[in-house]
């Protein structure tokens, strides 16, 4: 087939019209049930009353102004944000990597600011996700995604995860930052081993360094706290959001306390579209369902609920399941590695239910976050005849292997 697209995709042969709730029907009519929730977008599943309310209202009022003017709804929503959160100040993008972007040019600037301009380096983890843009890419580290791009953004240093030891040596003189997804998510939902967060808090603190934390797709309820640095304690200086803060419309954030932001004065960066006024309708009606009483709390038990019952198929399907990691909603299977985890989320589609693959062997269960016991219950089965088929598969291997 031709297509006019760039062809930076393998696209599943499927073509969704609508949805509702956490069900998405394809044409044709076949029904899916979506636990990859577009990676982590459909923080309110599709088409939430509310939010197609919040949609049509400011659609009638105004779209877009500009920065140059004052924008009430965005005031609000950062406002909102704040009180929420470690931060004192919010700058709104249109994407993750956007809301990266202004993050390490904070990091930056803040050092610089502080007279120290020498420290622009950031120090990253193998196995991040950062975004796609040059710079995100080079913190990403990713030779995939940098490869035949030219020389990398200057200024990352590479570290492997978990590995205190090695982020001691690479703080140099030339260092600023450390950034750091609080749970990997691309990388295959990989949490920091205890203490981990902490520790680099205490040596950033020490070393005068600020703590980045990325919680594109951590962020907003995902792991059954409003922010995923709440499951640590550990509080960032600077944390980028995206993904779930706009509900399937294309809103990032970055955050930051007054001290990390003080480089970012009058005329030092800037975005056209970033924090138009139907963007930020639509996010402060996210948050109105988000910071409801009770809506968190919800999302922490629905996925202990789901963790639980995941455990028990991992145990009667150990051939195929070989671990089961994450928190709240963002949960991740691992698969054998006898079967690729794309294979692994073909098997789990054909019986009507979407799952994301992420590195090291996962598929990425991301659903969205107003699921709750009916949804578990109609997902368990389609993971458990997809299991079945999977185990034919690998037994198979293992005979032709053997
Ligand atoms: C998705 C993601 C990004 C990039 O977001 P885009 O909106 O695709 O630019 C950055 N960081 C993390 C942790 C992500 O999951």
């Amino acid at each position: 087939m031709t297509s006019p697209l760039l062809p930076t995709y393998s696209r599943i042969e499927l073509a969704f019209e609508k949805g509702e709730g956490a069900w998405l029907e394809a044409s044709g009519g076949k029904r899916f049930l979506d636990f990859g929730g577009g990676i982590a977008v459909a923080s309110l599943g599709y088409a939430h009353p509310h939010l197609i309310e919040a949609l049509h209202a400011q659609g009638q009022k105004i779209w877009h102004t500009s920065n140059l003017f004052r924008i009430p709804e965005g005031e609000r929503l950062a406002q909102r944000l704040v009180d929420n959160s470690f931060a004192d100040v919010v700058f709104f993008t249109n994407s993750g990597a956007e809301a990266l972007e202004c993050a390490i040019k904070m990091a930056r600037k803040y050092q610089s600011a502080c007279g120290r301009p020498e420290r622009f380096r950031i120090i990253t983890f193998e196995g991040a996700f950062h975004g796609r843009t040059l710079a995100t890419i080079a913190a990403g580290g990713n030779k995939k995604y940098l490869d035949g791009f030219g020389p990398p953004v200057e200024g990352f240093d590479l570290v492997p995860f978990n590995d205190l030891e090695a982020v001691k040596a690479a703080i140099g003189p030339q260092t600023g930052a450390i950034l750091i997804e609080p749970i990997q998510g691309e990388g295959g939902i990989k949490s920091p081993s205890p203490g981990f967060l902490r520790a680099l808090r205490e040596l950033c603190d020490q070393h005068h360094l600020t703590l980045i934390f990325d919680e594109v797709q951590t962020g907003v309820g995902r792991t059954g706290k409003l922010f995923a640095y709440e499951l640590s304690g550990v509080q960032p200086d600077i944390m980028s959001i995206a993904k779930g803060i706009g509900g399937g419309f294309p809103l990032g954030a970055c955050l930051a306390t007054t001290e990390a932001s003080k480089g970012m004065t009058y005329g030092t960066h800037g975005t056209t579209f970033g924090g138009n006024p139907l963007a930020m309708a639509i996010g402060n009606a996210v948050l109105d369902i988000v910071l409801a009483p009770g809506f968190i709390e919800h999302v922490a038990q629905t996925g202990l609920m789901l963790k639980q019952k995941l455990a028990a198929l991992k145990d009667s399907h150990s051939d195929v399941i070989t671990e089961i990691r994450g928190e709240g909603l963002m949960m991740g299977l691992r698969i054998n590695d006898k079967m690729p985890a794309a294979d692994f989320a073909a098997l789990v589609r054909q019986e009507g239910l979407l799952v994301i693959p992420a590195g090291e062997n996962v598929v990425r269960l991301l659903p969205p976050l107003i699921i709750g016991e009916s949804e578990v219950a109609e997902a368990l089965p389609r993971f458990e005849k997809a299991c079945i088929a999977a185990s034919k598969t690998i037994t198979h291997a293992e005979r032709t292997q053997a």
